[in-house]
């Protein structure tokens, strides 16, 4: 009986799939190369996504034009949108296909404060003197996400392989804004796997606990009482000295962390003039560490030190959850599916223009890598041994929801900072460009990948039963 059972039950999850063509391993090279040529023969449609959303430069939970322009294309292609998708009105879904696999495609949109800068000039000249831009270089991801998407949709349609594409935005992920709510609010419920893609200066993948951390996102906002600041300061109680207690009270607090955490802060409010004794001010902190327990034990201190502020100062204070992000696990089936075709792609061929300008910022802003743009793509990154710290992606909490993986790929110069007006001269001239095609190559071969085989998708979810949902994962 038992043996009857497992044979009618593994009979019905093979007919899950059953409409799955089997392709040799000669059909799907031919379909690959396919999937290629048609992504050299829209490089043009690349460049121009790319250098139009550049040009938006659109800061986070503000990507309207964005957004339209992005879902416009969608629609030309035959995808169904649905617009302001978890409450956030700049954020979106695009769907198109039915049935298994459903493979999500991700890329964040947003782009960084005072980061104005021309592209190809290796020199701060900001095309807009402080104004945003695409410093990050987060105009590149979706173009990518685009430009695979309409690719293998033609190849399916032809093919008649069954399987659904989604593509979404990271809204606003320079503030960890918006990836928790898509998890909390269902739209990965029915994803199989999810490709992330985020720009890099190398084409590469990694699987396992990534490197970075998790974070948690909180504004403070003391009040006190106003009062004229000569005539009557005793009667004033003021919101901006428990701010600057809080401040520096951090800063010596700071010694006493653990190694490994990030915290930062930026005062939002301060007051208003210096005659009026300020009733309002706000401290936004960033609060950063490896593991969950670690963010939430962070979070505590600075909510501790938030609350002896407001005593020192005789005000009180509120605190608001402005975003959060999970530490990454990404998807070891996925991400070694996916090297291959990296190693199949391989870095584009830069030009000796593409080469002069990469070594001419990396000279500009003093950095330690000289060489320009790589010629080797990365090694297939490994779970880290030792955590290290760093930066955040909210892409952490889908990487706990379905099999995730990100992919690196060269659109930006190595060696420069990051968040920095240096960042964003690469990401409207041809490295820029070469890099997405790049990009949407492997993207593209790694869903034929999925939607073709799906001991691939069995394999993803058994490495995230196994190694993920043993581990703890408590939402933020
Ligand atoms: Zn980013």
């Amino acid at each position: 009986m038992k043996i009857f059972y497992t044979a009618l039950f593994s009979a019905a999850l093979t007919m899950g799939f059953a409409q799955a063509p089997k392709l040799s391993s000669k059909k799907m090279a031919a379909i690959k190369a396919e999937a290629a040529a048609k992504i050299d023969s829209r490089t043009k449609m690349a460049q121009v996504m790319v250098d139009k959303v550049f040009s938006f430069s659109e800061l986070g939970f503000q990507e309207y034009e964005t957004a339209k322009y992005i879902t416009g294309i969608l629609k030309e292609n035959g995808f169904t949108i649905e617009m302001g998708i978890a409450g956030i009105p700049t954020a979106w879904m695009a769907k198109w296909g039915s049935g298994k696999p459903v493979i999500a495609l991700g890329s964040d949109v947003d782009c960084i404060p005072k980061a104005s800068q021309k592209p190809g000039v290796a020199y701060h000249d900001p095309i807009v003197e402080g104004a945003p831009g695409h410093g990050e270089g987060h105009n590149s991801g979706v173009p990518l996400n685009v430009l695979a998407a309409i690719t293998v949709k033609e190849i399916m349609e032809r093919d008649n392989i069954p399987g659904t594409l989604v593509l979404w935005p990271g809204v606003a992920e320079e503030q960890l804004g918006s990836k928790a709510y898509y998890t909390r609010d269902g739209y990965f419920d029915d994803v199989d796997v999810c490709l992330f893609t985020h720009v890099g200066s190398n084409l590469g993948v990694s699987w396992g606990q990534a490197w970075g951390t998790g974070m948690i996102s909180v504004e403070y906002t003391f009040s006190g009482e106003s009062a004229h600041s000569a005539g009557a300061p005793w009667r004033g109680r003021s919101a901006a000295d428990a701010v600057e207690l809080m401040s520096v009270g951090w800063q010596y607090q700071r010694e006493h962390l653990d190694p490994l955490q990030r915290s930062h802060h930026v005062i939002t409010n301060g007051g208003d003039q210096p005659n009026v004794v300020p009733s309002k001010a706000s401290i936004w902190f960033y609060f950063r560490q490896i593991t969950y327990p670690e963010i939430m034990e962070l979070y505590a201190k600075g909510n501790k030190m938030a609350d002896g502020a407001a005593m020192m100062t005789n005000t009180s204070v509120e605190r608001r959850i402005l975003g959060s992000a999970w530490p990454r696990h990404f998807n070891k089936t996925v991400a070694t599916t996916m090297y291959e075709n990296i190693k199949t792609v391989g870095l584009p061929t830069w030009s000796n223009e593409d080469q002069m300008l990469a070594r001419a910022v990396q000279k500009e802003v003093d950095s330690k890598e000289t060489d320009g743009m790589p010629l080797k793509i990365s090694e297939l990154g490994l779970p880290v041994t030792t955590p290290q710290s760093g930066g955040s992606d909210d892409i952490g909490d889908i990487s706990w929801k379905v099999p995730t993986i990100t992919l690196g790929y060269p659109s930006n110069i190595p060696g420069l900072q990051g968040h920095h007006w240096s960042n964003a001269i690469a990401m409207a001239t041809p490295i820029a460009h070469k890099g997405v095609v790049a990009g949407a190559k492997v993207q593209a071969m790694t869903i034929l990948d999925l939607v073709t085989k799906p001991e691939l998708v069995e394999n993803a979810w058994k490495y995230f039963k196994e190694e993920q949902s043993s581990k703890t994962n408590t939402s933020l």
